[in-house]
């Protein structure tokens, strides 16, 4: 899952100057955030814990024209809502799948404003991308997004500041379903997710294969009828990560308040969850 630096980082980052390890210790402390267990017990309330009784659904990834519409059709049939991280750069390519999601009673909340991992410290840059999908978001839905959740769940020290300085409350998840391998079906994203999930949890699924595998946006749909069918079950309600009770999340990261957002911002190493 993670990994060292690739060369390519390590060239770029001799080429300015900075001492690769150097680089890479400064920004570790914040980044680990992806790790569940750290999360959990670091960051209370980054991993989506809400109230005991419900369970938030979120979907990374989109607006996607072809995949979204039958998650929402899905949710409809359901009776569900969720909460929905998009993309900036897809925002203004399909912002009548926006305005659609939103009029289905569904919460739209911002990814980023590309997917990209952020190898090099670009605080000055993350403040200005988060800036623009925040405005791409509002733009189309009328509405200002409350929730940040960064692509591959990493958290840099830039991506805080830039997450304080738009506004947004940054939440992780509390389970994922794995659902964006090639090898992923309902089933499998079905029993991942169960694995983690417990009441007040915070549920990852994708509602498009942007950054995943072809098609394996289908696994996740699949899975979604008896996921939220033994949530129901169990007692559990199911609905946005707003209706969720989320514990705040203060944008700052702990034990660096003496950092400046331009000294501190990231490299990380390699893959995460969120694809
Ligand atoms: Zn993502």
């Amino acid at each position: 899952m993670s990994g060292p630096l690739p060369p390519s980082a390590g060239r770029r980052a001799a080429a300015v100057g900075l001492p690769l390890a150097a680089v890479a210790a400064a920004h570790i402390g914040p980044a680990v955030t992806w790790l569940p267990a750290v999360r959990r017990r670091l960051f209370p309330g980054l991993d989506g814990t809400g109230h005991p009784r419900h369970i938030a659904l979120t979907f990374d990834d989109g607006p996607d024209p072809v995949s979204t519409p039958r998650f929402l059709d899905a949710l409809d049939a359901l009776g569900a809502r969720a909460t929905f991280f998009v993309l900036g750069d897809a925002v203004v390519r399909h912002p009548a799948v926006v305005r659609e999601t939103v009029r289905r009673g569904h919460e739209v909340a911002v990814h980023g404003w590309s997917h990209d991992r952020p190898w090099l410290p670009t605080p000055a840059g993350d403040v200005l991308a988060l800036r623009r999908a925040v405005d791409a978001v509002q733009d189309v839905t009328g509405s200002g997004p409350l929730w940040y959740r960064p692509p591959y769940g990493i958290l840099t020290s830039g991506r805080w500041a830039a997450a304080r300085a738009a506004g947004l409350r940054p939440v992780l998840w509390s389970a994922w379903g794995r659902d964006w391998t090639a090898r992923a079906t309902p089933a499998s994203v079905r029993r991942t997710v169960e694995a983690d999930v417990r009441g007040g949890g915070t549920v990852l699924l994708h509602d498009t294969d942007r950054t995943a595998a072809p098609g394996c946006w289908r696994a996740a749909l699949g899975a979604l009828p008896e996921l939220v069918a033994g949530w129901r079950a169990a007692g559990l309600s199911v609905g946005t990560l707003s209706e969720h009770g989320t514990a705040a999340v203060r944008a700052t990261v702990p034990g660096a308040a003496s950092a400046t957002a331009g000294a501190r911002s990231s490299p990380v190493p390699g893959r995460t969850g969120c694809r």
